[in-house]
């Protein structure tokens, strides 16, 4: 459609999809990943690669994979990392995406410019600045460790889940996992099989969903029109009580909100070592205190090992932060954006994968790199059309919760309810209506 280049940062899920859908509407992409491949984390090698030896989905295959791609490779409903790397190398050679990433490439800066932006990287040719019309920043959410300041010293092994890849790492020693997210459960779970022992501390109670329910993976369940979240959450509590009991009595907090006002932990193994005394449930850490720890309740353990399984914040270094309007720390840590991707002080600067959420997958990311294709486009065919989508993004947000109360905490600060978000975002691709 025209000369002008939009760049992609990041060839993983999100990347991809902006990549194939400047592409689907013919505007030229010029793709940049730090990685030699693609596939975003799901590349083991990728030097920002956050996924360890044992990861595997943890929404379904077919909730998650995008909707014109259907996983080929495997019929399991819970593939592996590697079975996701060769999915994405499918979807992008199936596309011809490959050809337009440089990979090693590294963005280093991100400027806006005369005649849109400028682009600084670094590669195996050296450092370049090049022009683009516009940029589609999708370098994941999952890189930046946050690590808690601990009160105390450590004298053994302290790191950042990001760092772990393989449960050999636990033989023989006494571990603490601190916190259960979705991380911190899995490798929990990995470490029973090799450490002499291991404890996981908790800040707060969890809810917890098994992989399976009647037989089928528990995200296939209950599809079609959402049920108004009082109902849901009555209804679905009632089913995981029914089949997982009550966490209170493996140990773990009552929790302090209703199952879906966090992001709930999927994970049919954790429950079933706590039941077996393979792993003991601590309180919050109240500091480290030399060949131990100390916990909020008073109790103290020895370990060997502490694995911070603390999550990650948002991190955009080659971005001045006034481009994204950053929230303050009041309302939550994050850019705020148009329906997560578009910035209101940076034309032409998009945001893709920014978003969390139950059950979203890669489809939903991909919709929001349809919706930015179709702007773009919009721009050209139908310059009305796409006034009309600028002035809704000055005007009031809409809301994206699903009438879900969420927890107040950093993480949960680009936090959307899946389909809200979704309708949200499709209702504005068929506003602007531009068919590529
Ligand atoms: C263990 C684990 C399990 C998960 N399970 C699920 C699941 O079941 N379902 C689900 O939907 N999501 C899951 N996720 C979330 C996961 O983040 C998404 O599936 C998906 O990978 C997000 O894609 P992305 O492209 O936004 O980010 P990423 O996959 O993180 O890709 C970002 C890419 O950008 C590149 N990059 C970063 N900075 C630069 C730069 N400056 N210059 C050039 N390139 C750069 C990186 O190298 C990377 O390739 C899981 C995550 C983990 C860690």
């Amino acid at each position: 459609m025209s000369e002008q280049t939009y760049a992609v940062i990041g060839a993983g899920p999100s990347g991809l999809a902006g990549a194939r859908n400047l592409q689907r509407h013919g505007h030229a992409v010029v793709g940049y990943e730090l990685g030699d491949d693609v596939g975003g984390l799901w590349n083991i090698d990728n030097p920002r690669s956050t996924v360890y030896e044992s990861a595997h989905l943890i929404s379904s295959r077919t909730t998650t994979e995008f909707a014109e791609f259907p996983m080929a490779n495997t019929h399991v409903d819970y593939p592996s990392h590697r079975e996701l790397r060769a999915y994405f190398r499918d979807f992008a050679d199936a596309f011809g995406l490959v050809e337009r990433y440089r990979f090693g490439t590294e963005v280093t800066r991100v400027q806006p410019a005369d005649d849109g932006w400028a682009v600084t990287s670094t590669g195996p040719d050296g450092d370049h600045t090049e022009q683009h019309a516009g940029v589609l920043v999708a370098n994941g959410t999952l890189s930046k460790p946050t690590i808690p300041p601990l009160r105390g010293e450590f004298d053994g092994e302290m790191w950042h889940t990001s760092r772990y890849k393989r449960a050999e790492v636990f033989a023989g020693k006494r571990v603490l996992i601190v916190g259960a997210g979705n991380s911190g459960c899995d490798i929990a779970v990995d470490a029973v099989h090799h450490a002499a022992s291991v404890d996981i501390s908790v800040r707060r109670g969890y809810h917890f969903v098994p992989k399976y329910l009647f037989g089928r993976p528990a995200d296939t369940l209950n599809q079609g029109r959402p049920l108004p979240p009082r109902i849901k959450q009555a209804v679905d509590s009632r089913v995981l009580k029914l089949f997982t009991g009550d966490p209170v009595r493996f140990g773990f907090p009552k929790p302090d909100h209703k199952l879906y006002e966090s992001h709930p932990i999927v994970n049919s193994l954790i429950l079933h070592h706590l039941g077996h005394g393979d792993i003991r449930v601590r309180r919050d850490v109240d500091r480290l205190d030399g060949d131990g720890v100390l916990f909020t309740d008073g109790e103290r353990g020895d370990y060997d090992v502490v694995v911070l399984a603390t999550g990650y914040h948002l991190h955009y270094p080659f971005l001045d932060p006034a481009l994204l309007n950053w929230r303050g720390p009041g309302s939550g840590t994050c850019p705020d954006l148009y329906l997560n991707i578009f910035s209101e002080s940076a034309p032409n600067l998009f945001v893709l994968g920014m978003v969390e959420a139950s059950g979203l997958g890669w489809q939903g990311r991909y919709e929001q790199a349809e919706l930015v294709a179709s702007y773009l486009t919009a721009r050209h065919r139908a310059p009305h059309r796409a006034a009309a989508f600028e002035a809704r993004m000055r005007g009031p947000r809409p809301d994206l919760s699903g009438g879900y109360r969420y927890l107040g905490l950093e993480r949960m600060s680009y936090y959307v309810n899946k389909d809200a978000y979704r309708r949200a975002v499709r209702a504005e691709i068929t506003k602007l209506g531009m068919l590529p």
